[in-house]
């Protein structure tokens, strides 16, 4: 093994492993308010609407400084009207903060809640839509991280759609790893974040937003600093972000974006990702474990594996077996049972992953755990 790799592979779903290009670019700082730095900040949201396919004409693209909580927060401020219903689709982690965020707004919401692992299905949606007329806008996760889970965003949107309501998309973990089109998909919304499947580093997410409704959202905000439309109207204004800008991690992003782009752009990406999932996925179940999902629903963004029932296996003894040789994987976020993720986004690729394997292989024998192959490996 080769001394210089100090630091760990994150096998994780961001912050990631990211180039040594992006981080070289912040070797430097910058003026928030200099027109260095304003150029920056134009380039990556012209950048951005075009990746989303979102006609310039319509949609605009608003940075939001934190991490990509923030931007799902100031999204939801500004595109759900104060008077309206939201439909919350959950299955996960990430559909359960967004209901936890509009109570905190005194928004009104109804949830359909699919548990831990199964997709809402369009018919599902539509009947709620019908039902209920009060039911203004829908929130969707597209891929819950939580399980990993790559829920149907085109079918709903279609339904959506049809009955003329607004769609929220939480695509932080898919945007720029699998495509999205705007101008296919009838999406109201999109949120995503720097240090995702566009490889930068954590400190901002953004909002691509149809006009229309970010010019309704003016004063609905419950917030000064999550203030969408106040942030994109003092952008628009002044070139400038409202408040201290996350420098740094905004000069690092354009240079991922390039990367980004040399790749392949987004179907470049979604490759290598899905190269990385299934080298993964056929490894992992060579070496006995399973999939906490069918195949249909397994996203190229991240796994999770089921916590083999031998009771000699424990996590931590695992993950610090992983760690020890340079690989940091995601502890599980199911309520219902025993699992840990693994991550195919950032900078690697199935090399990475094999030594990946050894590495699960020698954990293993550590702490003298037997498994069995899955059939569904050979
Ligand atoms: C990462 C992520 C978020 C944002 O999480 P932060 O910790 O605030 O960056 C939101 N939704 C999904 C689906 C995510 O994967």
């Amino acid at each position: 093994m080769i001394e210089q790799i100090k630091e760990p592979y994150l096998l994780t779903p961001g912050p990631l492993t990211t180039s040594h290009a992006t981080k070289a670019t912040m070797l430097r700082d910058w003026g928030s308010w200099d027109d260095d730095f304003n150029s920056v900040t134009a380039d990556i949201r012209t950048q951005l609407l075009a990746m989303a396919e979102a006609a310039s004409d319509e949609y605009a693209c608003v940075p939001m400084q934190g991490s990509g909580t923030f931007a799902v927060e100031s999204a939801l401020a500004c595109a759900t009207d104060p008077s309206g219903k939201v439909l919350v689709l959950m299955n996960g982690a990430y559909g359960k903060r967004a209901a936890q965020l509009l109570d905190m707004m005194g928004r009104r919401y109804v949830t359909l809640d699919k548990g831990d692992y199964l997709p809402p299905q369009p018919q599902e949606v539509a009947a709620l839509l019908r039902q209920d007329s009060e039911i203004t806008a829908v929130f969707l996760v597209h891929c819950e991280t939580s399980s990993g889970i790559l829920n149907p965003l085109d079918v709903i949107a279609e339904v959506v759609s049809a009955h003329g309501k607004t769609l929220i998309v939480d695509a932080m973990s898919s945007f720029g790893g699998i495509p999205i089109s705007l101008a296919k998909t009838p999406i109201d919304v999109l949120i995503s974040s720097a240090n995702k499947c566009i490889e930068g580093v954590p400190g901002f997410g953004f909002v691509i937003i149809r006009q229309t409704l970010l010019a309704a959202g003016k004063g609905r905000a419950h917030s000064l600093s999550l203030d969408l439309h106040a942030q994109w109207d003092y952008m628009e204004r002044t070139g400038q972000w409202r408040f201290t800008p996350p420098t740094h991690t905004v000069v690092a992003f354009q240079a991922a974006l390039v990367q980004h782009r040399e790749e392949g752009g987004v179907p470049g990406r979604c490759a290598r990702y899905t190269r990385n999932r299934d080298a993964l996925v056929k490894g992992m179940r060579a070496l006995g474990f399973s999939t906490l999902l069918e195949d249909e629903w397994l996203s190229p963004i991240i796994t999770t594996f089921l916590s083999p029932t031998d009771p000699a296996f424990e996590f931590d003894t695992f993950y610090a077996a992983l760690k020890m040789r340079g690989f940091l994987i995601y502890p599980g976020k199911l309520t219902e049972v025993e699992s840990f993720r693994i991550g195919c986004i950032g900078q690697l690729g199935i090399t990475v992953i094999a030594l990946l394997l050894s590495a699960i292989r020698e954990a293993l024998a550590d702490m003298d755990v037997s498994l069995t192959a899955d059939p569904r490996s050979a």
